[in-house]
């Protein structure tokens, strides 16, 4: 008995044209796309750290060349402006499929774009994994759950979700996403791996991107009021960027396909963030209520069971260790802006 949510991965059959991975004689070779954004370029890092030949296929929407740069004239390291909504022909044993606006003031900025470059984009990926013999990872996201009513949420929830609302060209974008990647895997022997990543946070987050984390901790720098949508009563849980990338690679390197949830299971309401960003930065940052967006979940907190049995991975990174280690990146970055250097 199999069901998609505990498919173990077929190996992929010999393929015209496939470069079989020699591992030991060859160096690995992967693509990320979106590498140039927030959770993509902490990838590029640690891959590149470990002697993987890396290249970047980015549009730079919200992704930052500065996000790179320090891998500039590393001879294992390309990047490539492309748009992954167009073709693209490489030849790679791995695809991590990141490039996506993440952030809703960032998706909801040009809605259809961000459906072409879910359905598009991911199918692109999906022909290129096809044509290669690729193994294809897709950065999906717990929003796929929508407004949960199930709590936590276990990979086996299918979810509740506005197909007209205004987060719809991300939620359902992701989840045709995941229909695309099942899809190519039954149907055409895509070896796929899915993460559903939840809230994650870290250092080269853009600073004005409407996330609460980077709302928070912005503000309590510039000392502003923190802005707490609604009550402040919804919960999220919140990963540090080093321990998703641990899973990403784990799940690419692992056997199952899944999907599986990857978040940290830590549950916070937003005034108890608040909270700790000012035993962070500052006590006496003060609150401003605002009110809410549309279709904003009211909580979220990942079941991470099927990751800590399969992938033999879970988060290490609280949010009282973690957002110290967000707060001197955004003070330069602050700093750099205001003497009028943004980056
Ligand atoms: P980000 O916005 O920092 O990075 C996305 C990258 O994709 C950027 O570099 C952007 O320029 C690039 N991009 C966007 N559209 C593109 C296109 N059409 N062609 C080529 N490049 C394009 O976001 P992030 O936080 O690093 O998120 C990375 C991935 O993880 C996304 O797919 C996102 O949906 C997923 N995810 C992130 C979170 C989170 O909390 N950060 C949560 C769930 C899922
Ligand atoms: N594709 C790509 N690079 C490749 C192979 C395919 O970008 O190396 C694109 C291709 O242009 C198509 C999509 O991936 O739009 C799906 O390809 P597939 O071969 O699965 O479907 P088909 O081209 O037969 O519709
Ligand atoms: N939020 C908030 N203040 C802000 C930005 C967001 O209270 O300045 C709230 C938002 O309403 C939501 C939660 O924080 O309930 C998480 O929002 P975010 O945009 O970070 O992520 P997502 O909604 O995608 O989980």
């Amino acid at each position: 008995f199999s069901t998609a949510h505990n498919l173990v991965s077929k190996p992929t059959h010999a393929k015209v044209g496939r470069v079989p991975v020699a591992l030991g004689k060859r160096r690995l070779r992967i693509v990320v796309t979106g590498g140039a954004g927030f959770v993509g370029s902490h990838l590029v890092d640690k891959l590149l750290d470990r002697g993987n030949d890396v290249i970047v296929i980015d549009n730079f929407f919200t992704g930052r060349k500065n996000n790179l740069v320090h891998h500039f004239g590393n001879p294992r390291f390309e990047l490539i402006r492309h748009d992954v909504v167009e073709p693209v022909l490489l030849e790679v044993d791995q695809i991590y499929h990141l490039a996506c606006p993440a952030s809703p003031v960032h998706y909801k900025y040009n809605p259809v774009k961000t459906i072409k470059t879910n359905v598009m984009g991911t199918l692109n990926m999906l022909g290129l994994a096809k044509r290669i013999g690729a193994r294809f990872l897709l950065t999906s996201t717990s929003e796929v759950y929508g407004d949960p009513l199930e709590h936590p949420q276990k990979e086996t929830y299918w979810g509740n979700v506005n197909p007209i609302g205004e987060r719809s060209c991300y939620d359902e974008g992701k989840r045709t996403a995941e229909t695309l990647a099942m899809d190519y895997h039954r149907g055409a022997d895509v070896e796929v791996r899915i993460a559903r990543i939840f809230n994650t946070y870290g250092p080269r987050m853009c600073l004005d991107d409407g996330r609460v984390v980077s709302n928070f901790v912005a503000q309590a720098i510039r000392k502003q009021p923190l802005t707490v949508y609604g009550d402040g009563k919804q919960t999220r849980s919140f990963q540090y960027v080093s321990d998703l990338v641990n899973g990403l690679m784990a799940l690419m390197d692992g056997e199952h396909v899944g999907p599986f949830n990857l978040g940290n299971p830590g549950e916070f309401t937003m005034l108890e963030l608040a909270e700790v960003v000012k035993e962070t930065i500052d006590s006496s940052a003060t609150i401003e209520f605002r009110p809410n967006t549309a279709d904003d979940p009211h909580k979220r907190k990942p079941d991470i069971s099927k990751a800590k049995e399969l992938l033999n991975w879970e988060p290490k990174v609280s949010l009282r260790e973690g957002l110290p280690l967000m707060v001197s990146d955004f003070q330069n970055r602050i700093l750099n802006e205001d003497e009028g250097k943004g980056i």
